[in-house]
């Protein structure tokens, strides 16, 4: 098997569907996924689309897809086997982990690496990676495994405090606990909605930030044999949140020179602790207001395209994507530039549905500089990311506008 990723992309680079193809296996086949794979197809590399229900978007797009629990270690293995993927690039974070460790062991290309896909896997792993080992600024917190341990947590960092599973995603059975009477039913709806086998939560403080970022990180081959991994940054991206999950994002995020410099100092950080190549999406908190000494707080990372990073499709020369594709196969990146100021909007479900359709969109795309993905989810429910708008603007403020503007044109019944 030949470990593309750990060398130069200068080897050989088959036509998809041949005996020597560049195979690409996606773990998880969502939105950004279904990004990843037209990327990799454009560069003449064959996808096979992985997740656990049928007709996911990147399946739409890819040569090949099968359907499985991806957290089930011997399907996984089965399907790498089965397969022999060039690049097993994970697009979410609910994978068999341990059988990623075995699969890189014997040789398999895990995407950046498998220590990475397991220490983000729960939020347990990375807090205790960037605060304990790095010594990176984070909110302070604590873990839970049980409604004792959980008080005793809510006491230690005092309110208000944010509650959630070591294990989800998208804000699922995350709480902001204000006060005593919101303790209960933050501890009962994290434990519900945390999914896995491991029913805990981390209780973080609650941090004023002034604005919260994305800090798109990528780290590539070297193309001068010798040389060490580079590290590539993208400007900033500024997003809102709600209920835990991203609502829009712009680019760029307006920084000053000694902030962005802390935030790359702990991108750089927590990205080259986690090795491999590839993009990472860190989420970062500033607080301290725009006239005092500013503090960047870490708060995630991904190791992979991130949501809020979908802005890119229309603000940059090479969307994170074409960003990734290009780290993963071990080509140049580059320069990243920067088009013009940009901004995404999200397009969400209302209701559940089984066969989901769209009005407005000829409306929606009549504001001026905007574009459309709609995802192509088979179903629908309350809240569910359909479609995003982008936007360009001579202005951030102006994108905003228009990317809000698109979005709420469209609806989805
Ligand atoms: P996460 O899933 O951890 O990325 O959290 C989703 C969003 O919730 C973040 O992007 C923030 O907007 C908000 N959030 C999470 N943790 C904190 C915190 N400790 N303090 C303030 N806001 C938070």
């Amino acid at each position: 098997m030949t470990n593309v990723a750990n060398q130069p992309g200068n080897g050989v680079w088959g036509t998809p569907l041949s005996a020597d193809s560049k195979r690409l296996l996606l773990l998880g086949s969502g939105e950004l996924g279904r990004e990843v794979a037209l990327e990799a197809i454009r560069l003449g590399i064959e996808v096979i689309a992985v997740d656990a229900y049928a007709n996911a978007p990147a399946m739409q797009v890819a040569h090949r897809s099968h359907v499985l629990s991806m957290l089930d270690g011997r399907a996984l293995r089965h399907v790498i086997e089965q397969e022999h993927p060039d690049l097993i690039v994970p697009e979410v974070e609910a994978l068999a982990t341990e059988t990623l460790i075995e699969l890189e062991a014997e040789g398999w290309s895990i995407i950046p690496t498998a220590l990475a896909t397991r220490l983000t896997m729960d939020r347990e792993g990375i807090r205790r990676l960037a605060a304990e080992e790095l010594g990176l600024p984070t909110s302070p917190y604590q873990f839970a495994a049980t409604e004792p341990e959980y008080q005793a947590a809510i006491a230690a960092i005092g309110l208000p405090c944010v509650v959630k599973p070591v294990m989800s995603s998208s804000g699922k059975g995350q709480s902001l606990v204000k006060t005593a009477a919101d303790v209960d039913a933050a501890w009962t709806y994290a434990f519900e909605a945390g999914r896995g086998k491991d029913p805990r939560v981390i209780v973080e403080g609650f941090v004023e930030f002034d604005t919260e970022i994305t800090l798109l990180t990528i780290r590539s081959h070297p193309q001068l044999s010798g040389s060490k991994t580079t590290t590539h940054f993208c400007p900033p991206i500024g997003h809102r949140q709600e209920a835990g999950d991203y609502r829009e994002s712009w680019q760029p995020c307006a920084l000053n020179s000694t902030t962005l410099e802390k935030c790359q100092h702990i991108a750089k950080a927590i990205t080259d602790a986690l090795g491999g190549v590839g993009l990472f999406g860190v989420e970062l908190f500033i607080a301290g207001g725009p006239n005092k000494k500013q503090t960047v707080y870490f708060s995630e990372v991904s190791p992979r395209p991130h949501d809020t990073g979908m802005v890119t499709m229309v603000s940059q020369n090479m969307s994170e994507f074409e960003l990734h594709v290009r780290a993963i196969s071990g080509l140049p990146i580059g320069e990243i530039e920067q088009i013009r100021p940009g901004a995404s909007a999200v397009i969400l479900a209302s209701e559940i549905s089984n066969s989901p359709t769209f009005t407005g969109v000829a409306e929606a795309l009549t504001v001026p500089s905007s574009k459309l993905r709609l995802f192509g989810k088979p179903r629908a429910h309350k809240n569910r990311r359909m479609g995003v708008a982008l936007a360009l603007g001579s202005t951030v403020e102006e994108a905003r506008t228009r990317a809000s503007d698109c979005a709420s044109k469209v609806a989805v019944h």
